[in-house]
């Protein structure tokens, strides 16, 4: 069945019970699907960032611990088929499944999503913020890749799928080809292609709610 109807957990049909049920599970399945291969298998270099498995773990375990939250969002403006990652409150948003119908797409969404949360975690390190998105999409389209998954149509998703196709493990994505996805990203974001990235470490504190909710 389709996610979500194939959760643990009976749901009433109360608006209570699906946010919790929508929490809980998109926390546990982001969790397991860091943990898990294919996301461990990736592992490339692109500007002052690397993005491979232990990244991943590390993310893995920050939310394992809530100093990283997941929730699912009933609308992230302007995001339809997106998530968001808010560096200021370590949170990764997900579109509810309204938004996000197939599983593989709501993975490879969240694989994006946690690249953020990766680079993020590690703190500071200069890069800008179309290096941040541009290794956020090679992800995104490594994953999508490894299911043979047709990726759905986007300049910035284009033009990463031609640059993670021929990308093997461990290697750098070279200046060219990382100015060229970087302008992409620049253009369709409406940003500076130079504008800093805002990831300033993970400083989340654990709420009560994260356990009691
Ligand atoms: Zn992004």
């Amino acid at each position: 069945m389709a996610w979500p109807l194939d959760l643990p957990g009976t749901p009433t049909g109360s608006r209570h019970d699906f946010q919790w049920i929508l929490r809980h599970s998109l926390r546990h399945r982001t969790i397991r699907l860091l943990s898990g291969m294919p996301v461990q298998a990736i592992d490339f270099r692109l500007g002052p960032y690397h993005i491979d498995g232990a990244g991943f773990h590390a993310v893995a375990m920050a939310i394992t611990t809530y100093h990283i939250s997941v929730q699912g969002k009933d609308n992230i403006p302007g995001r339809e088929a997106w998530g968001a990652y808010a560096d200021q409150i370590d949170t990764i948003g997900i579109p509810t499944v309204t938004q996000i119908s197939d599983p593989t797409w709501l993975e490879a969404v969240l694989v994006h999503e946690s690249v953020h949360a990766l680079i993020d975690l590690k703190g500071p390190r200069g890069g800008a913020r179309s290096q941040n998105e541009a290794a956020a999409y090679i992800a995104t389209a490594l994953y999508l890749l490894s299911f043979d998954f047709p990726a759905p149509e986007g300049p910035i998703l284009d033009a990463a799928m031609k640059i993670a196709d021929p990308l093997k493990a461990g290697m750098t994505v070279d200046k060219a080809s990382e100015m060229r996805l970087r302008t992409v990203v620049a253009t369709n974001m409406d940003i500076d292609v130079d504008e800093p990235s805002s990831d300033d470490g993970v400083r989340r504190q654990p709420q009560v709610t994260d356990f009691l909710s």
